[in-house]
């Protein structure tokens, strides 16, 4: 096992009812703007409990995140806490309302260009203190310090950190997540799935708990993906696809442990160019990605197919082989097609991709640095 430092100051607040706590969880002095994104939450019900339990609190709201959020979106919210001074932020929604929630909270401390946080890797030195309300299991973002922005100017899909960024609590209530559509559930599944995936096949160095952590989230993933779809008001199926989700990138078992997010920067490039979702960018890249890393992950690969699938028959070949397809046949039962075909993208629009990855830097992926850009489009070539 790697050395390693691991805080996670994320207050989680989990289950049915827990709206409520929000009235105690921003303290009465602050002045709150809740940021959510395309309407689902006015919808759903869930705009209302918020705003029941922020009845003592003097309060605003700026809506319209999208999907992927864009950068110009969220300099508008910025405008309206400098000109309205709000001190606190709370986003309500999935992951790109959380990602647009933090960079919102840092770029209205920042000192300089916001956008040079996202072209430049610009140091996040401080940021305005933020909470989660959770509505789509999927990111981690509601407990952890990243986040995923786009420039629609330039068509780049980039992603920044910062300490500070780390939402002061999250709250997860399952039912929250009923009124989600078919595709977004799919999407969430596979997103915590592959994150899950990034931080445990990787070169093996002895990191026994955190890989029956990670073997632990797979396969209640796996058990329990296909009844969030066909029974969506299972609290019990909710329950567990959201704190599986939570606990697959809030750093507990990414500690000591190399990781590899070949698979997810691959992805974004087909998002910025070809507005694919997240979760089905990962979806088709996995597989391919696996199979072709084979040799140098070929202990973990075993290891994946034993302890995820129960794979334990034939040689190494078929076991792998076996595992991969386990893999690809799991994304394709929650609907998510795992070939680039299904969505359009075709041999000629490799090149492109590439060089977006060559411009972002991408030449050096994997936990062994080993993913050139040659590799990526061979990648690339196998997910067609
Ligand atoms: P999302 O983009 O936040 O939401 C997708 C769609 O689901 C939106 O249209 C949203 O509608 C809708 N939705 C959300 N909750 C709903 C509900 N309860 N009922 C009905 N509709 C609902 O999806 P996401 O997968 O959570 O986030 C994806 C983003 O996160 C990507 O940009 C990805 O790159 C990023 N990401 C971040 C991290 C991280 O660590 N920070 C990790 C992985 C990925 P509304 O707009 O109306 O809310
Ligand atoms: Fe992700």
């Amino acid at each position: 096992m790697y050395n390693f430092s691991f805080q996670n100051p994320t207050r989680l607040i989990f289950g049915e009812g827990q709206m409520a706590r929000l009235a105690s969880e921003i303290p009465k002095d602050k002045k709150v703007l809740v940021i959510y994104g395309g309407g689902s939450i006015r919808k759903n019900g869930v705009y209302d409990q918020v705003s029941s339990a922020l009845s003592e609190h003097e309060w605003g709201e700026f809506g319209g995140i999208e999907p992927n959020p864009g950068f110009h979106t969220a300099m508008k919210a910025v405008e309206k806490i400098k000109a309205e001074g709000f001190d606190f932020l709370l986003a309500v929604g999935g992951g790109s309302v959380a990602d647009a929630t933090k960079f919102i909270a840092a770029s209205a401390c920042f000192d300089g260009d916001p956008l040079h946080i996202l072209s430049k890797g610009a140091r996040i030195r401080a940021a305005l203190p933020l909470g989660v309300v959770l509505t789509l299991p999927a990111t981690g973002s509601e407990s952890n310090p990243n986040g995923v922005m786009t420039n629609y100017d330039t068509h780049e899909k980039l992603a920044f950190y910062g300490r500070r960024l780390f939402p002061q609590f999250a709250i997860l209530d399952p039912t929250a997540t009923y009124s989600l559509p078919p595709r977004q559930v799919a999407n969430g599944i596979i997103d915590a799935y592959v994150h899950t995936v990034e931080q445990y096949l990787t070169f093996p160095v002895g990191a026994d708990l955190q890989d029956r952590f990670a073997e632990g989230i797979l396969r209640t993933l796996a058990d329990n993906g296909p009844a969030a779809l066909s029974d969506p008001e299972n609290y019990r199926v909710r329950a567990n696809v959201m704190w599986s989700a939570t606990m697959a990138l809030n750093g507990l078992i990414g500690s000591g442990v190399p990781h590899d997010w070949s698979t997810h920067f691959i992805g974004h490039e087909l998002t910025a160019l070809h507005n694919m979702d997240h979760g089905q960018t990962l979806a088709v890249i996995l597989p391919a990605m696996m199979a072709e890393k084979r040799e140098q992950k070929r202990e973990k690969l075993l290891q994946y197919a034993s302890e995820v699938w129960k794979i334990n028959d034939g040689d190494e070949e078929g076991r792998i082989d076996q595992a991969i397809e386990a893999t690809r046949a799991f994304f394709e039962s929650l609907g998510v097609s795992t070939r680039l075909s299904s969505y359009g993208i075709k041999q000629q629009h490799i090149p492109a991709l590439i060089e977006a990855l060559e411009k972002h830097n991408m030449i050096a992926l994997g936990e062994h640095q080993d993913v050139t850009p040659e590799i990526s489009a061979k990648v690339l070539h196998r997910c067609l």
